[in-house]
């Protein structure tokens, strides 16, 4: 499969002032240097505990956040090297949904209205062919023609949803990031969006970056799954690698926590100790070693890299040297 995005050394750092004047100044490191590749029409999904920088992963790609550093490579060309208004062309390929859609539909406007507009901004087809492509992609996502001429708030969150996610379709892209995308809903609905997302991604060749902390979603709808912690990658892997024969102690704990639907296999629960650390003051060495039921001496003083261990299976952790 062919490389649609590749992440490198990504980071986002936020400047903050501490001490009694505030005149320290000292950073959280929000994303601190992460690297991935995303391929033709798979989902890729980034999970981790909020705040663990998956979400400023998805908007410094798409430069609604501007990185601090690093290079993200679009179809061979680096999205940060554009000018401001070369990446507005760019950028309808490139798509965000996220979780609660109430907040990013305009009340005032009309679902058709909604989805004109986008395409009527980007002036690619006339008015008439404007107002099928509505029509077309409305029935696609499952809202019927009388639908259209109703406001968000006469819909539920699933149908929300569906409204959000023919906005992001209209402009044929290549690439969506969806964050959260269905974490606010009902499991039942869940279930609907996200074979409706499926459904979408087969039919109009699409690729996903999917953000979620939810890993039994995750599990059922990636290819490949990265998971991060405080800002960094710690392990990533085809998605049936990992649930399987996860590595790394975060992902061991992580994945302990689901319930098994299957009664005969016993599960043991790995409980970690502690918080997340504060990303502005993140521990010497392994970024997870105040938490890790494994930690050593050498985590204390060397951070692991970030190296494929096995064919298509990254770690960061000193167990497997
Ligand atoms: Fe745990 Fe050490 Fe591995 Fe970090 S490097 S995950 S502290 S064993
Ligand atoms: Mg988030």
């Amino acid at each position: 499969q062919q490389v649609v995005l590749e992440v490198k050394n990504l980071k986002k750092y936020f400047p903050i002032k501490e001490g009694v004047f505030k005149r320290t100044k000292n950073y959280v490191r929000a994303v601190n240097d992460i690297s991935f590749e995303v391929r033709e029409q798979e989902t890729f999904s980034l999970v981790g505990e909020s705040g663990c920088g998956k979400s400023t992963t998805g908007r410094s790609i798409l430069r609604l956040l501007e990185p601090t550093e690093g290079e993200v490579y679009y179809n061979g060309i680096n999205l940060l090297e554009y000018s401001k208004k070369d990446f507005r062309k760019v950028r309808k390929d490139l798509q965000l949904i996220f979780q609660d859609p109430y907040s990013s539909l305009n009340p005032r406007m009309t679902v058709k209205n909604l989805l004109l507009e986008p395409l009527l901004t980007h002036r690619i087809y006339n008015k008439k062919e404007a107002e099928q492509k509505v029509l077309s992609i409305a029935e696609k996502v499952g809202l019927t023609k009388e639908q259209i001429h109703r406001h968000p708030h006469e819909f539920s969150g699933g149908q929300r949803q569906r409204i959000s996610i023919a906005r992001a379709m209209i402009l044929n892209p290549k690439l969506i990031i969806l964050d959260e995308a269905v974490s606010a809903l009902d499991v039942s609905i869940q279930a609907q969006i996200l074979n409706l997302l499926i459904e979408l991604q087969r039919d109009l060749k699409l690729t996903y970056i999917f953000i979620s902390h939810d890993l039994n979603v995750v599990k059922h709808v990636s290819d490949r799954v990265g998971v991060m912690y405080l800002g960094q990658m710690v392990e990533m892997a085809a998605t049936e690698n990992l649930y399987q024969k996860p590595m790394h102690p975060y992902t061991q704990s992580l994945l302990s926590a689901i319930p098994s639907h299957d009664p005969t296999v016993k599960k043991e629960r790995i409980v970690l100790q502690g918080d997340v650390p504060d990303p502005s003051n993140p521990p010497s060495g392994c970024p997870f070693r105040l938490r890790c039921p494994q930690a050593h001496e050498r985590c204390k003083v060397e951070k692991p890299a970030f190296v494929e261990r096995e064919p298509n299976h990254w770690l960061a952790c000193h167990l497997y040297d």
